[in-house]
């Protein structure tokens, strides 16, 4: 399968179901793997929540929710430090699970402080699209959690769309006829198709922090990130900006009619309880 190897050039490991121990040296990965489980058993994993804002308004309409491991020796521990390796053990499966299950009761909290959000963003790999069952837990945890799936957004990076195209497709398809929108992650950095833009039922692109951070300084970065504001607006998209840190990239997204933007500018991640008092103030 084409696709599936270009997938995997990309990802540069195989997918082949992981044998604990089997050609491999103990290594730190190996241990925070252990770990891994660990957390899963222990509750160690946590998730933070990035307000999202409306331009037009200037309030806070929904949130991205960031996983975040408190490990009992090492602190804080963020995902780039354990998201691959999970990718890579298949982990992140179990883990991608917890934490739909994590922001459903999550956001039951939110709704039932007063609070009307929009849309929350929850993180989907690639990998668990590798999963056969994606489409069947995720309702199972919704059905089970009663989560409010108009709330729910799952975002999706463009190599989730490479790893396996007709799978890939019929999951969204299933998930997005219970009410669900995906939005797609760093968008501009991978390779997903005009094609594909079109038959997925795809809400919103996320355009990633890499352009934005150079805005507007960078005449080619600028260009960038019109053309997929206007990219996204001609498709009937919506479309986010990540990683909004000054004044002068805020205000060259709201002249070139960005509809939302998250970023430290505003506020960077915080805990549940912390989003909730930002949400009193907003
Ligand atoms: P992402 O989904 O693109 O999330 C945005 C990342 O940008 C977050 O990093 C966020 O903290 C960071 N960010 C937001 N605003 C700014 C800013 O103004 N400046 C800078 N420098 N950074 C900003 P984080 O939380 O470390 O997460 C990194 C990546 O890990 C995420 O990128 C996502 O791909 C992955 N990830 C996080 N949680 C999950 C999860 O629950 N499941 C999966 N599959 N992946 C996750
Ligand atoms: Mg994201
Ligand atoms: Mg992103
Ligand atoms: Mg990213």
């Amino acid at each position: 399968n084409q696709a599936r190897s270009r997938a995997k050039r990309i990802h540069g490991f195989s997918y082949s179901i992981y044998e604990p121990g089997k050609d491999r040296a103990p290594s730190y990965e190996g241990l925070l793997e252990s770990d891994i489980w660990t957390a899963l058993k222990k509750g160690q994993f946590e998730l933070y929540y990035q307000p999202r804002i409306d331009l037009r308004t200037g309030k806070i309409v929904g949130a991205e929710a960031l996983m975040r491991w408190n490990h009992p020796l090492h602190g804080l521990i963020l995902p780039d430090d354990f998201i691959p390796v999970s990718e890579q053990t298949g982990q992140i499966v179990p883990m991608g699970f917890w934490a739909i299950y994590q922001s459903g009761r999550d956001l039951a909290l939110i709704k039932n402080a007063g609070f009307d959000l929009q849309k929350v963003g929850v993180n989907l790999s690639f990998r668990q699209f590798q999963d056969d069952h994606l489409a069947q837990t995720i309702h199972r945890i919704i059905d089970s959690e009663k989560i409010d799936t108009r709330i729910l957004e799952f975002e999706l990076t463009e190599s989730a769309l490479l790893s396996d195209d007709l799978h890939v497709q019929q999951s969204i398809g299933e998930l997005s006829k219970i009410g669900i929108d995906f939005s797609l992650d760093d968008f501009g950095t991978g390779y997903s198709s005009f094609a594909l833009l079109q038959k997925l039922p795809i809400n919103a692109l996320k355009i990633d922090r890499s352009f934005v951070s150079k805005i507007p300084s960078s005449s080619d970065d600028t260009e960038i990130v019109r053309a997929i504001i206007n990219l996204a607006h001609n498709l009937n998209m919506g479309v986010i900006a990540e990683g909004v840190e000054t004044r002068s990239q805020l205000d060259f997204l709201i002249q070139n009619n960005c509809d939302q933007v998250q970023g430290f500018f505003f506020s960077p991640p915080v805990p549940l309880t912390d989003f909730m008092k930002i949400l009193r103030a907003d």
